[in-house]
């Protein structure tokens, strides 16, 4: 079995079909903010409404459309199951989903690559620090920031770091017992958020607090982007090719570069960092391992 057809098992899902134009708002009967876990419970009561808003779906998540997309293709991916209130309540308790979640985001973004409405410009997953909807979401975009909901400074701030927090920060946070609140600084998050520049993610250049000027900047601006985060596993079809120098390499190369040429060895260091998280080390021609991997998972 290759990477590749091991991680779409990991998935146990359809495999992703093709992008649609986003559905809008998704519909709630109750508070906005209790939109996921309404749209929760009716997909599992075969609400046949939700099918426009869901894009994929598996035993334990499910990729909905943002219904306020904030760039040209913004999704939200969410644990069925667990029912979890955001960033600042995660546990030792949600390792294990976590972990999973990273997989399927990971697999998620691989899987989104090239297809008609990816804008070329890459994608990029977090986790809004605080957060306007209750259940936990992974949100999961293209990075262009270009949209008609991109309406106030503090959307663009809340799709930047460190307001965005990488599924790996979190997990790195939780599995070192740091308090997510402490570690990420909730309490003052959002206040911080509104204090900061708004510097245009692809050139960097400053617009002090001057939205109107950084949006129809965003339209036109050509600078290419630095590569988004992606939780572990990113691009692990890359990664069963890659060379073993990708052990030497330092943990900050983890996250991969998406459009340079270390990246098949940055992936060949996320792969092997998750199979060892096995209790063993694993080669990739180990059948054995890979097995176990389905267990982890
Ligand atoms: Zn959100
Ligand atoms: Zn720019």
């Amino acid at each position: 079995m290759d990477a590749e057809q091991l991680f779409k098992s990991l998935c146990s899902g359809d495999a992703l079909p093709e992008l649609r134009t986003n559905p809008g708002p998704m519909p709630t009967r109750g508070h906005f903010s209790a939109v996921l876990e309404d749209s929760l419970d009716r997909l599992d009561k075969g609400d046949k409404e939700l099918d426009l808003h869901v894009l994929h779906c598996t035993e334990e998540f499910v990729t909905f459309y943002d219904g306020y997309p904030k760039s040209s293709v913004h999704l939200l991916a969410v644990p069925r199951r667990e029912r979890v209130l955001g960033l600042g309540q995660l546990a030792a308790v949600h390792l294990p989903m976590l972990q999973r979640l990273a997989a399927y985001v990971a697999w998620l973004m691989q899987s989104l690559e090239a297809k008609p409405g990816d804008v070329g410009v890459g994608w990029t997953h977090g986790i809004h620090s605080v957060p306007s909807l209750r259940q936990l979401h992974v949100h999961v975009f293209t990075q262009d920031l270009c949209s008609p909901c991109l309406k106030n400074a503090k959307h663009f701030g809340s799709f930047r770091p460190p307001f965005l927090v990488s599924l790996d920060d979190a997990i790195d946070a939780v599995e070192r017992g740091l308090e997510p609140e402490r570690r990420f600084g909730l309490r003052t998050a959002e206040e911080d958020m509104k204090k900061r520049s708004l510097r245009c993610h692809r050139c960097d250049t400053d617009f002090g607090r001057r939205f109107a000027e950084l949006k129809k900047h965003l339209a036109t601006c050509q600078a290419s982007l630095l590569p988004g985060t992606a939780p572990r596993l990113w691009r692990v079809s890359e990664a069963a090719s890659a060379s073993d120098r990708s052990e030497e390499l330092p943990p900050q190369h983890v996250l991969a570069a998406a459009n340079t040429d270390s990246a098949g060895s940055d992936d060949g260091q996320n792969l092997r960092a998750w199979l060892m998280q096995g209790g063993r080390k694993r080669s990739r021609d180990d059948p054995a391992g890979a097995e176990d991997l389905v267990d982890l998972i």
